[in-house]
């Protein structure tokens, strides 16, 4: 299959559109990542998201709407809180679990009774799903297992000859992906399943108590029901073996020259000196640079060859909470406290 890259007009958005309306699959951008969307309520077609990706059928997706008032064709009850948040927060980079109506098919669920629901905010992405007419089922637009893309060359090189059509909208705006929340029972309280650009902070404008799953720091034990089933596996991953070192400056460039590897990159901060000589990659200097830049560092870290990477821990902290949630997902959980002598 050819892959087009297409800009934005709204000559190529129509016929993008038309693709999804005939069953295909398209990427496109949005404020967190790209996305690879298909009609959500048609079986056949979401199919072809799980086939390109290479993803496991129990890993849901996410249905993106193009107005709130659509959030009724997708959920079958929608507590007065989620329109409260709805009303803050989106558009934007917030997915709300609710219970799925029938019209969304259980392979889109990922065979759950739930369904995550967002409005994205980025234009392009606005216009291609009014144009398409149905909600549009996108996890984010990379092969399984491999770090997020946050450009179009990046789409373009997991999914060359395996879909028609990739809109070009530049750089994403966070760089990771939606905040994932649900609701609990008493309407009044919600859970973080995946931290994101919508903070515990701004969420308690809306709520009166926000909890944070234990998924989202820690490694869910084998055999233990995941409530956001993507976090089970091992995600964001670069090829290269990743730990995260805690500490300061000087307790990481000891860490990283009392731990030599061949193949050895450190993944550190813009402001950060070279540690001896060791080939480097840096994402950020603040938590914002950090989440818009660490997908692409990690993508760069492959492109260079690392075997070994020892990448300085974020701060967890607001957006922070998503960039130590992903690379800590990277690392595969390995983490290390670095002292100074
Ligand atoms: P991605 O589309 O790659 O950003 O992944 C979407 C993630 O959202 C999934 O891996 C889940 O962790 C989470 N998610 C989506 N739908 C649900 C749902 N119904 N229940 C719980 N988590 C969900
Ligand atoms: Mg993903």
């Amino acid at each position: 299959m050819k892959t087009d890259v297409l800009t934005p007009t709204e000559e190529n958005l129509s016929l993008a559109a038309e693709k999804i309306r005939a069953g295909e699959v398209v990427a496109f951008p949005t404020e967190t990542v790209y996305g690879l969307g298909a009609n959500a309520l048609e079986p056949d077609a979401v199919k072809k998201i799980f086939n390109a990706k290479g993803r496991p059928a129990d890993n849901p997706l996410i249905v993106h709407i193009g107005r709130v008032d659509d959030i009724e064709k997708v959920a079958s009850y929608v507590p007065d809180i989620a329109y409260k948040l709805a009303e803050k927060f989106w558009p934007g980079p917030l997915t709300i679990i609710l219970p799925k109506s029938e019209n969304v098919p259980k392979i889109t669920s990922g065979g759950l009774d739930t369904v995550g629901i967002r409005f994205p905010s980025n234009p392009v992405a606005r216009r291609f799903i009014e144009l398409c007419g149905v909600p549009i089922a996108a996890p984010s637009a990379n092969l399984s297992g491999s770090p997020s893309p946050t450009t179009a060359k990046r789409v373009f090189e997991d999914m060359n000859g395996r879909i028609p059509v990739i809109i070009d909208g530049g750089e994403c705006k966070f760089g990771v992906e939606s905040t994932v929340i649900s609701i609990d029972r008493s309407g009044d309280s919600v859970k973080i399943l995946r931290p994101g650009a919508v903070t515990d902070e701004m969420l308690l404008e809306v709520v009166d108590s926000v909890v944070i799953d234990g998924g989202v720091l820690h490694e869910i034990p084998s055999g233990q029901k995941a409530l956001s089933p993507g976090m089970k596996y091992k995600h964001y991953s670069p090829k290269a073996d990743v730990t995260l070192v805690k500490g300061s400056y000087e307790a990481y460039s000891e860490y990283v020259k009392n731990n030599p590897k061949d193949g050895l990159f450190c993944l550190i901060f813009d402001e950060d000196e070279a540690v001896d000589g060791v080939p480097y990659v840096t994402y950020g200097k603040d938590s914002e640079t950090q989440a818009h830049r660490l997908f692409e560092a990690l993508r760069e870290l492959d492109e260079r060859g690392a075997r070994f990477v020892y990448a300085r821990s974020p701060e967890s902290t607001g957006i922070g909470l998503a960039v130590f949630n992903r690379i800590l997902r990277a690392a595969g959980f390995k983490i290390v406290e670095a002292e100074s002598e």
